[in-house]
């Protein structure tokens, strides 16, 4: 891999130089190694980035989708080329694996390529009657501001920008503390293919560059992805300046089983997957599991057998399947949850830090499997680690209350062999996505985003665009109506 640079500067008007001394470091979560120095941004840099950004504003407002969709090509291209390197640049940063990472970038180009194909046809509609005309024109919002969160850098970049570009408005994007490295060679890219000021991204801390964005007076929407907490702050950012806020938060997923299910193997794999790919660090992951009574017992040994065989270990390795957490303040988290749940459930497997040889700095999590009820705090709030709530069920309509007794509301599974069950459990869930018989497929053009507390408006889809543009009606009369008042 070719080095990483020493110093990444922020992406403001073009340029990619620091405005001032303030670094921080990026540091490799499973040694311990200070890998790059960042630029620091905060008033200044944010205050610059948005001058840029609303200077840039009409020009790039201004061009046609077909040169938006190019330039969002180019950016697909180039990631593509680039996989490799990218991949390794996140596995040093927050030590998820190589073996999951390519899996975002294939997402996030996916995104560019559909953002780039779907701004062609959302241009607004006519409708014509004989002798008056009406014209519903989408236009750009304006600046962008958008804060994303450290799990699926590459994804939550594409998420946010492929959209917010193609609608034709221009952004400025703060990059989370914990995994901005990607994104700063990524941003050295988009100095490339973007006019100057379309595309800044300004690294540094939430609470100062993070604060100074959603509290500016000339941006015009706030996007963002992270904790619900968080998210607050920025909904009340946004309606004390009555600006739209969307907002991507997190999410304590249920999965469900059905006592009907073929292949019990092939679901209890699934469901292990659901609840540790991302190293558990994914709001979408299915951390309540729900199996019924009649398969109960069977099902549960398979799966502790199941999280028994998951490979913890270097990222770099390409057997491993889980990799450390993303800083030791998460990893005191998610042992803090645990500790919560070895005094209010059963474990089942794990419970503890795992060692890895090689990996002594790193924060790993041996895969753990509480057998709990739903009113435990194991079982009601977001852990991002990989820990499972299992939970046993035998009445439909008690099961159905449980899962969504929670404040969340961002996804669901549920696996059985009859069709008609499925979408009529589908239909009970309050859950911006239901998989069935799989978990986490995120289609390129399938709406994303939850009910509840796990947000407000939808990503990935051509919906997208219209959070992303305002409308604007414009009514054409052939000929000035008669006289309203008569004429003296
Ligand atoms: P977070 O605190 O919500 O951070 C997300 C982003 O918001 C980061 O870029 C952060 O900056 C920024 N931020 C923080 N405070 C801000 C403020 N006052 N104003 C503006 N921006 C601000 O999430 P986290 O600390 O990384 O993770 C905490 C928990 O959030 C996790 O354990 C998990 O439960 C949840 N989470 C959910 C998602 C999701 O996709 N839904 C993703 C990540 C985390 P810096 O961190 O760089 O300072
Ligand atoms: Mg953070």
């Amino acid at each position: 891999m070719s080095e990483l640079d020493a110093l990444y500067p922020p992406l403001i008007d073009g340029r990619l130089e620091p405005l001032g001394d303030a670094t921080f470091d990026a540091v490799n979560p499973t040694t311990g190694e200070v890998l790059a120095r960042i630029s620091r941004g905060g008033q200044r840099e944010i205050d610059a980035a948005v001058a840029a950004a609303k200077t840039a504003l009409p020009g790039w407002a201004a061009t046609r989708p077909e040169e938006r969709s190019r330039l969002l090509l180019q950016v697909a291209d180039w990631m593509e080329a680039n996989l490799d390197r990218l991949t390794m640049v996140d596995a040093l940063d927050i030590g998820r694996t190589v073996f999951e990472i390519p899996q975002d970038y294939r997402q996030a180009i996916g995104q560019y390529r559909f953002f780039a194909g779907a701004i062609l046809t959302h241009d607004g509609w006519n409708s014509f009657v004989p002798g008056s005309w009406r014209i519903a024109k989408r236009e750009p919002i304006g600046v962008v501001g958008q804060i994303i969160p450290w799990n699926v850098p590459a994804i939550m970049v594409a998420f946010k920008l492929a959209p917010a570009l193609a609608a034709g408005n221009t952004v400025v994007l703060k990059p989370d503390e914990n995994a901005s490295l990607s994104t700063m060679e990524t941003a050295k890219k988009l100095a490339e293919i973007f006019p100057p000021g379309v595309v800044n991204v300004v690294p540094g801390l939430g609470e100062e560059a993070g604060a100074a964005l959603t509290a500016h007076p000339d941006v015009a929407k706030l996007a963002f992805t992270g904790s619900s907490e968080v998210g607050r702050l920025i909904a009340h950012a946004g309606a004390s300046r009555l600006v739209p806020v969307s907002l991507e938060l997190g999410g304590k997923s249920p999965n469900i089983v059905f006592p009907d299910i073929d292949d019990m193997d092939a679901v209890v794999d699934n469901t292990t997957f659901a609840a540790t790919f991302c190293n558990g660090q994914s709001c979408l992951a299915g951390t309540r599991l729900f199996v019924h009574d009649d398969i109960y017992d069977e099902f549960r040994a398979r799966l502790v057998a199941a999280f028994e065989r998951i490979t913890v270990g270097l990222p770099f390795d390409p057997a491993t399947r889980l990799g450390c957490l993303v800083s030791e303040t998460q990893g005191r988290r998610v042992l803090d949850y645990i500790d919560s749940g070895l005094a209010q459930a059963k474990v089942l497997t794990g419970g503890g830090r795992a060692t890895v040889p090689g990996g002594g700095h790193g924060w790993f999590i041996e895969p753990t499997v509480f057998e709990t009820t739903n009113d435990t705090r194991i079982a009601q709030e977001e852990i991002f680690g990989p820990v499972l709530s299992l939970l046993r069920w035998r009445d439909f309509d008690t099961m159905i209350a449980e899962a969504n007794g929670v404040r969340y509301g961002l996804a669901a599974g549920i696996y059985t062999s009859n069709l008609a069950n499925a979408m009529c459990t589908a239909d009970r869930l309050q859950a911006g996505n239901v998989w069935i018989n799989q978990y986490v497929n995120l289609q390129d053009g399938s709406p994303f985003g939850g009910y509840k507390e796990s947000g407000i408006g939808r990503e990935v889809c051509k919906e997208t665009l219209d959070m992303y543009t305002t409308l604007k009606s414009i009514m054409i009369a052939e000929q000035v109506p008669p006289p309203f008042y008569a004429p003296a």
